[in-house]
């Protein structure tokens, strides 16, 4: 099993049990031996909650909550920092009450807060009580509805800051202000000229969209000043973007920020906290670099950074330390949840056996099978290159009606036979060839229980890796590379690259499927983004969610279960009403009755499949 690479991206939290399953190890009792997840899902299983389900874990999200606040303080105390930590939670991240509910509860010791992007998410963040100094940060396009609710929060004893995005929202807050008489809390977002490599790239830099140029953010000063608001300008929020691979890029776009904050502060700005949005990144393929899907720092270097440049620019300013303010997204929530399906069937490009070739087949169908005769080690491409052309040809002899269909099966056959014995030729020589990669394109094709547009839409927009593997039978080689295919109908929905110990690969060991078991996949750190970018393609809907949490014994406890969509739910979505789709059903199977093409007794059996279906899980059952 140390293909996958487990030991490397697990985090110690996922991890390979003796028993050759994946394990979940409980970070509240370190010294307890991980839990079995095929365990875990037979035991839901036997409650009848089923695969395709999205599993997460509340101790990880608690542990990742404890670990980055418990970083900040370190680093605090080491530095001898004079101001505090303040984390808030970007709502847009993940959304679900399930979360949502347990960031609150677990960040409550660290008085954590929450960021909203948007109305919907500054409503969900106002229905929870937090701690008497947590921060609601709201950013986004905001509008007078969404500033007079930020500004009446404060009457609550809310602290929401409305962070401006432009010279237009200063006029609409000193507007609200009027209104309401209520002083606003109100922070300024700066754009930072330091492009930040990585996928996210666009999101930092001056093309950025989010952000004030220095121009806007004097003309904001300045209106703030006349209306006699500039004391309630207390924060500067600078987006470090999503992701970030490299630390020194940390480095050097928090100490831009400073920059502004210290000139802003000359400028006789009262402000008291610095932002400094998202990006500590997750390590997805676990190789510790600065990558795409890596990043090459700790949760710990990543506090020390943000912290020693922080002071060490108001040191040299002469000024206060500020509360430093983070909105990480990814790391808080991205561990704790995981993703895990079933295989369905698969389709092997390869074949145990070959049919005799008969006598009145077209001769390129013995010159096919020939092949096997001088198939050696020595002559492997060679063998290749013919299987390849005898092949093809046959196929364009097919094409023009000089092959019948049962001649072509036979052809077919006979190739995925010469293609096993190559297979297993290869796999036995040590050098790696160009065959290697040529057969990576013959890898199986798994047929999985999930929709790629619904669990795992990164996946599909922007290459995200995650990491994936089989969840069982890991005490045994994996006889078989296989790309996974999902449920939908749409040749984007598959999964052809994953993360193994010694790099990326097009395809992904896995095991003959076993007759009577079934064959789990997990793909792990999905927490982050996925659950609401997913879409309804093909109107496969939400997954079963599942909550649950690690006991010290090694057990399980199941928090909470939310059932995913049915298909009436999904039809409901795209607004065709499930009672009228029965009774329109329903009247088409009278009029057959009444026609004479059905038995009067076949309506029951036509209307239960019909119910029965509208009821049901989206999914494979
Ligand atoms: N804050 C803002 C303003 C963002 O736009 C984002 C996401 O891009 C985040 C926080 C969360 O970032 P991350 O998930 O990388 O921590």
């Amino acid at each position: 099993h140390a293909i996958y690479g487990v030991e490397k991206w697990g985090k110690g939290l996922i991890e390979v049990t003796g028993g050759g399953e994946i394990g979940l190890r409980n970070p509240r009792a370190p010294e307890a031996a991980a839990i079995s997840l095929p365990g875990i899902l037979k035991d839901l299983e036997e409650r009848g909650i089923r695969s395709p389900m999205v599993l997460r874990v509340a101790s990880y999200l608690e542990s990742e909550i404890k670990n980055i606040n418990e970083s900040f303080a370190s680093a605090i105390k080491r530095t001898s920092y004079r101001g505090k930590y303040r984390g808030v939670f970007p709502i847009k991240v993940n959304q679900q009450a399930q979360v949502i509910d347990r960031i609150v509860e677990f960040g409550k010791p660290y008085s954590c807060g929450l960021e909203a992007g948007s109305k919907p998410e500054l409503v969900i963040a106002l229905a929870h009580r937090l701690p008497p100094d947590a921060l609601i940060v709201c950013n986004g396009v905001k509008d007078a509805e969404f500033i007079r609710l930020a500004t009446l929060s404060r009457k609550l004893g809310f602290n929401t800051v409305i962070v401006l995005e432009s010279p237009k929202e200063a006029d609409t807050v000193i507007e609200v202000y009027k209104e309401l008489g209520i002083e606003p809390l109100i922070g300024v977002r700066v754009k930072l000229t330091n492009q930040i490599s990585g996928k996210w790239e666009e999101s930092s830099g001056d093309r950025s969209s989010f952000g004030m140029n220095t121009d806007q953010l004097i003309r904001v000063v300045d209106k703030l000043r006349d209306a006699g608001l500039i004391h309630c300008l207390k924060l500067q929020h600078s987006h470090l973007g999503s992701q970030v691979p490299d630390v020194n890029d940390v480095r050097r776009a928090v100490g831009e920020a400073c920059r502004y904050f210290t000139e802003l502060t000359r400028e006789g700005v009262p402000l008291t906290h610095l932002d400094l949005g998202g990006g500590m990144g997750v390590d997805y393929t676990g190789e510790k670099k600065a990558t795409e899907n890596s990043i090459n720092y700790s949760v710990g270097e990543y506090c020390d950074n943000v912290v020693e440049t922080v002071a060490y620019a108001m040191d040299e300013a002469g000024m206060d330390h500020p509360t430093i303010v983070t909105e990480s997204g990814r790391a808080v929530v991205a561990t704790s949840s995981m993703l895990v399906f079933n295989v369905l069937e698969s389709t092997l490009y390869d074949a145990p056996d070959a049919p005799e070739v008969e006598p009145d087949d077209h001769h390129m169908v013995s010159d096919l099978a020939a092949v096997e005769g001088y198939l050696t080690p020595a002559r492997l491409q060679e063998c290749w290159n013919d299987a390849t052309f005898y092949r093809n040809e046959l196929r364009a002899l097919f094409r023009r009606g000089y092959v019948d269909l049962r001649q072509m099966a036979r052809a077919e056959r006979i190739y995925l036979r010469l293609m096993a014995r190559i297979k297993a030729l290869v796999a036995a020589e040590d050098e790696i060839t160009d065959l290697d990669d040529q057969l990576e394109k013959l890898a199986d094709i798994y047929h999985c229980n999930f929709s790629l547009f619904q669990s795992l839409p990164d996946v599909w927009a922007i290459d995200q890796l995650h990491p994936i593997v089989p969840l069982q039978m890991l005490d045994q080689a994996p006889d078989r590379r296989a790309v996974l295919s999902d449920i939908t109908c749409d040749s984007d929905g598959k999964i052809d690259r994953f993360i193994l110990a010694d790099g990326t690969s097009p395809s992904l060991p896995v095991h003959t499927l076993p007759e009577e078991d079934e064959y789990y996949m997990g793909v792990f750190f999905v927490g982050a983004y996925q659950e609401t970018l997913g879409d309804l393609h093909n109107l496969f809907g939400d997954t079963n969610v599942v909550t649950i949490d690690l006991k010290p014994d090694g057990g399980f406890e199941l928090l909470h279960e939310q059932e995913g969509d049915t298909i009436s739910e999904v039809m409901a979505y795209v607004e065709f009403d499930p009672t009228d789709c029965v009774a329109a059903f329903r009247k088409m199977v009278d009029e057959a009755i009444a026609g004479g093409s059905l038995k009067a007794n076949d309506r029951k059996t036509l209307m239960s499949a019909y119910r029965d279906s509208i009821n049901g899980y989206t999914y494979y059952e």
